[in-house]
């Protein structure tokens, strides 16, 4: 062995040593295998130059090749393979719709009948109201051209491709979207503001902030538990077409909230035959009694140190909790009920009492309305809208105060420990096992 430390000088490449990178130890025999990463290196180099020789000298005989017979507006136009025997060319088109194709065809010298048959003949395989690429091969006919191949794309990658038949008509292939989804994870920290802010400043799309929120409500009082620099994690799920753009709604897949006392980390599953619900990583639904945030948690000022009621000592009576949220703000059913009273009282502004299945009762004061139907009487479902966050009878700012009585009597929404919800077991269980560890080494993958 050669020291570690010490230059040598060689004049065998394998040996030469990049300068600043120490050296590597050479076995005194020659052939180091310590060598060959070093000698793998320089044969990647020079293939890369090669390549790169290589793409310059395609690009200039692109540039230096005759234009061919195309090219206007929009439409990109590259000669086919081969064009010196057919003259065939190639055109792609961008649609804002599939009624354009017509008309489309025409303005590229396809007569009328031939763009009304190609048209409809790849209709049926085309989204109406979404972009449509239309990549037409042409060739040249008496008084214009004759459409030899027509593929219509819509943003899936799904669509068709038309070709004549020889009787003036045109045989279509369809073609199923080739979607793949991506797993897509987002790391951040709580602000000054509201989870709504902090999830957009970390990247979280802002059509999925309320179900986030939604998710996590059954865990955390939005209001009093969750603090500035508390980290939040969330992941989703969207689809990508063959050309790599997202197409449709993208899709939360995993929540989670990390505060000083409480950590809560839940997966989306449907079970089989069941309807989509929220999971713990052991397979236990977080669907409690009642919600602990029983507004759009997303929306509930952070704000340290602000509180509604500036008199001294009045909290030490408050019976509620007060969620700070501009008005208009949604209010859930903190879970399943029949509405008592949904009317104006007094100092309560708009209030509205609901009765829950287990004789518990709760309490919404302040609200700026309530939604239609919200009449005594009226059954209710856990997270369903009953009204807006607003600042009727004595308020000093938009809020809502919302209190829970067991037996008559108001509790701290806080203390009350309500029944865990039930655990998957046998094949659903094995279902989800499989789904959260999806999830899960996505997450990893997407670490920092
Ligand atoms: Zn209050």
């Amino acid at each position: 062995m050669a020291d570690a430390g010490g230059a040598s000088l060689s004049y065998d490449p394998r040996t030469w040593v990049p300068a600043g990178s120490g050296a590597v130890p050479i076995d005194a025999g020659g052939a180091p295998a310590a060598a060959a990463p070093q000698w793998r290196k320089l044969s990647l180099a020079i293939g890369v130059a090669l390549l790169v020789a290589f793409a310059g000298f395609i690009a200039w005989r692109q540039r230096t090749a005759p234009a061919g017979a195309t090219g206007s507006g929009s439409a990109a136009s590259a000669a086919e393979p081969g064009a010196s025997k057919t003259r065939q060319t190639r055109r792609t088109l961008v649609l804002a719709g599939a009624s354009e194709l017509r008309a489309a065809l025409l303005a590229n010298g396809v007569g009328a009948a031939e763009a009304a048959a190609a048209a409809q003949a790849t209709q049926g395989a085309l989204k109406a109201d979404s972009e449509v690429r239309a990549v037409l091969t042409l060739e040249p006919a008496a008084g214009g051209c004759r459409l030899a191949r027509l593929e219509a794309s819509n943003p899936d990658s799904s669509g068709a491709v038309a070709t004549p038949r020889g009787d003036g008509g045109f045989d279509v292939s369809k073609v199923a979207p080739q979607l793949h989804a991506r797993i897509v994870v987002k790391r951040g920290r709580m602000d000054a503001d509201s989870f709504y802010s902090s999830a957009v400043a970390a990247g979280i799309s802002d059509s999925l902030i309320p179900e986030f929120a939604k998710a996590l409500a059954f865990d955390f009082d939005f209001q009093r538990e969750v603090k500035l620099g508390d980290a939040f994690e969330a992941a989703f799920e969207q689809e990508i077409n063959a050309s790599g753009q997202p197409v449709g709604a993208p899709r939360l897949l995993y929540a989670e909230l990390n505060t000083a006392n409480k950590s809560s980390a839940v997966y989306r599953f449907t079970p089989p035959g069941g309807k989509p619900d929220w999971f713990d990583a052991s397979g236990r639904s977080i669907v409690r009694a009642l919600m602990r945030t029983p507004v759009d948690g997303a929306r509930v000022s952070s704000k340290f140190g602000f509180r509604l009621h500036p008199v001294l000592g009045f909290m030490k009576l408050h019976k509620g909790t007060d969620f700070a949220a501009p008005i208009g703000t949604p209010i859930f059913a903190a879970g399943n009920a029949v509405v008592e009273w949904a009317a104006m009282k007094g100092p309560n502004g708009n209030l509205t009492i609901l009765r829950h299945e287990n004789g518990w009762q709760t309490y919404y004061l302040h609200q700026n309305r309530f939604m239609p139907g919200i009449a005594p009487g009226a059954h209710v479902a856990q997270g369903q809208q009953i009204g807006e966050i607003g600042t009727t009878g004595r308020s000093t700012g938009p809020h809502l105060h919302y209190e829970v009585h067991i037996a008559g009597e108001a509790v701290d929404p806080l203390g009350i420990q309500t029944e865990q919800g039930s655990t998957l077991t046998g094949p659903a269980l094995v279902a989800f096992a499989k789904e959260r560890d999806r999830i899960d080494v996505s997450r990893a993958g997407q670490a920092g």
